[in-house]
């Protein structure tokens, strides 16, 4: 583990494990620090890791540089149903390429300005920062 970068990062529930500098981007491996999740069908609990599926997702910027996670969204056994399922993740969605937090920076970003140049100051498409709209809102919306 890397305590200094897990600081830094300071996202809730995992780990720095290693990071790679490739200059104007830096790329940190993290890792859940629980090693269970909760069957989506059953509800019980499984610590079965049945795969792993490594994945890179857009992240705050540190020190003006940008940041990828590459994170494992593991595959659970459940014993009760007998069938794989994908482990929840808190600070993700399902199948996002950029962080929940990263998302809302965004959306912040679009209320105070206009979305072609939320899109160009940070190395995103329109339809990135689109997309990003209407995660959150829709986010927001299940949790009114
Ligand atoms: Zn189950």
């Amino acid at each position: 583990m890397q305590p200094l970068l897990t600081q830094l990062l300071n996202l809730d529930g995992v780990t720095v494990e290693d990071y790679r500098d490739l200059g104007a981007q830096l790329v940190l491996e993290v890792e859940a620090i629980k090693d269970w999740a909760i069957c989506p069908r059953c509800g019980q609990t499984s610590h079965n890791v049945h795969q792993s599926h490594f994945h890179l997702a857009h992240d705050l910027s540190i020190s003006n540089r940008q940041v990828l996670l590459k994170f494992n969204r593991r595959q659970f056994k459940c014993h009760t149903c007998k069938k794989p399922f994908s482990e929840a993740l808190d600070f993700i969605g399902e199948r996002r390429r950029y962080t929940d937090r990263f998302a809302e920076m965004i959306v912040n970003q679009v209320i105070h300005s206009d979305t072609p140049n939320v899109a160009r100051n940070n190395g995103l498409t329109d339809d990135e920062v689109w997309s990003m709209v209407e995660y959150i809102s829709k986010k927001k919306e299940v949790l009114i």
